[in-house]
């Protein structure tokens, strides 16, 4: 069996035990992803001898000791490159590590490569990269999901251990759902955003896509909790979420919205997922059908606060402090206009200008502050579905994988493939997205994901309800054939 297609605590343990050193693990990886990754392409690049360097003084006997994990493009790993795959942050290199690097290195993980994603975390599919797309390993002609593409393909394809992806609007989950891997998008304010590129700062955080429900809690333990670099971080002490794994399902109740199961779902995931509840339910828990009214303007309520949110953080981006510089502007205006108009994509434009206008005075009280109430009605929808139930369970994706190209002259399309995960980001609660079957499409098998949904800081509960759902299910076990 190739080492590569074990998750992280089982390399872990055999780097432990002293059957394998952490430099064959590199060598191992790197060998791998040059087998295929030059059809995936979820890596912008990554480093062989450096990580051997660190590999050379790890301490084995910590909880990650000489595992490599890829982290996603928009993460600081200091003397890395950092460039959110975009083209304006050519030549840009990490002066420092973002706290959840920082975190991995002192359980003695070792950061590695820098994975493809939507510029700046705009997007559904990775095909907003300004480096090409990630191509799906269960079937290459379709995305993998995004913008934590490169994340989720990369582990499926079995070329990572494991990743750190972003999710802002379902960046995590959905690339996870697409590409058959768990993916766990934190509380708000659970784990540290100090050294992440912002994209979305009331939305984003940081979070494994893993080859397991265990490597997902691992990964928690590590990463998460409060840090003096961010203020937003919650001071409320990490349990170990490792330790909850097993207590299965029995006393759990679930929700199941009425508002996840409408038109536009496809028909073989909604089964897949009706399945995988009826599943939970034979294990002991008990379904409880319910309501989360506000879900349909979930959508609208997103695209108005991201793009506000991100037309001011990408104000930054001026070619005077980062990477690229536009050449032969005479005038100091002139030179940002002419930067950014060279080189940021046709997405990352479009969220600027939606965002300054929904800014803009005028259209502010009738968009952003509209859009702000709004959000505290999802944000108590879900505060009222947790006083009934302990975790709520509906599809993360409406869809299974499409097609490379099918949706990138349709924005709204694009964009209604996030519209089961945006609440939980929009709400600030925590969801999980664990695999749980496959469709067909063109003689493919592609996957299909459960979406775990838990109020605020109860990562523990979607833990425990993947675990026990995995371990009966071994739906993470299949791995796609691909060329
Ligand atoms: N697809 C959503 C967007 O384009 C969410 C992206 C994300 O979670 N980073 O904004």
């Amino acid at each position: 069996m190739e080492i590569t297609s074990l998750a992280a605590h089982e390399i872990q343990a055999l780097i432990r035990a002293g059957k394998i050193s952490p430099k064959e693990v590199i060598h191992a990886l790197a060998r791998r992803i040059e087998e295929v990754d030059p059809v995936i392409h979820g890596y912008l690049s990554h480093d062989v001898e450096r990580a051997i360097a660190e590999a050379e003084t790890v301490d084995v006997n910590l909880p990650l000791g000489g595992v490599p994990v890829s982290i996603k493009d928009v993460i600081n790993v200091k003397d890395h490159p950092c460039g959110c795959a975009s083209k304006i942050l050519e030549g840009y290199v990490a002066p420092y590590d973002a706290t959840v690097i920082a975190r991995l290195r002192a359980a003695g993980a070792i950061p590695f490569g820098r994975l493809n994603m939507d510029e700046f975390a705009m997007g559904s599919s990775t095909e907003n990269s300004a480096f090409g797309p990630t191509r799906n390993p269960w079937d290459t002609t379709r995305i993998p999901g995004g913008s934590s593409g490169g994340s989720a393909a990369v582990v499926a394809a079995d070329e990572a251990f494991a990743a750190l992806g972003t999710d802002t609007g379902g960046s995590i989950r959905q690339p996870a759902a697409l590409c058959g891997r768990v993916g766990l998008k934190p509380t708000y304010g659970r784990v540290s955003r100090y050294g992440l590129v912002a994209f979305a700062s009331s939305l984003d955080q940081v979070g494994p896509i893993t080859k397991d429900v265990r490597d997902a809690a691992l990964l928690m333990n590590i990463i998460a909790g409060s840090d003096k670099f961010d203020s937003t971080t919650l001071d409320e002490p990490v349990p170990d979420y490792t330790a909850g794994l097993e207590k299965g399902v029995k006393s759990l109740k679930l929700g199941l919205p009425k508002e996840y199961f409408i038109e536009g779902l496809d028909p073989q995931v909604e089964r897949s997922v009706r399945t995988a509840v009826a599943q939970l339910e034979s294990l002991g828990a008990e379904v409880v059908e319910l309501s989360l009214p506000h879900t349909e303007f979930a959508l609208s309520t997103y695209y108005i606060i991201a793009p506000a949110e991100a037309s001011a953080n990408l104000a930054r981006f001026d070619g005077v402090r980062y990477g690229f510089r536009s050449t032969g502007a005479n005038v100091l205006l002139y030179h940002y206009v002419k930067t950014r108009e060279e080189v940021f994509g046709p997405e990352v434009k479009r969220r600027i200008i939606l965002g300054t206008y929904v800014l803009s005075s005028g259209y502010y009280d009738a968009y952003y502050l509209r859009a702000q109430k709004v959000r505290a009605l999802i944000r108590q929808d879900f505060a009222k579905a947790f006083e009934k139930v302990d975790a709520i369970v509906c599809p993360t994706s409406p869809t299974p994988a499409f097609k490379l190209g099918e949706r990138t002259s349709d924005p709204l399309s694009m964009y209604l493939a996030d519209v089961f995960t945006l609440a939980a980001n929009i709400a600030g609660i925590c969801g999980i997205s664990v695999p749980c079957g496959f469709v067909e499409r063109e003689g493919k098998r592609l996957p299909v994901g459960l979406q775990v949904l838990g109020k605020e800081l109860n990562e523990s509960t979607l833990l425990q309800v993947g675990y026990a759902y995995e371990q009966a299910t071994e739906w993470n076990k299949p791995k796609p054939q691909f060329d």
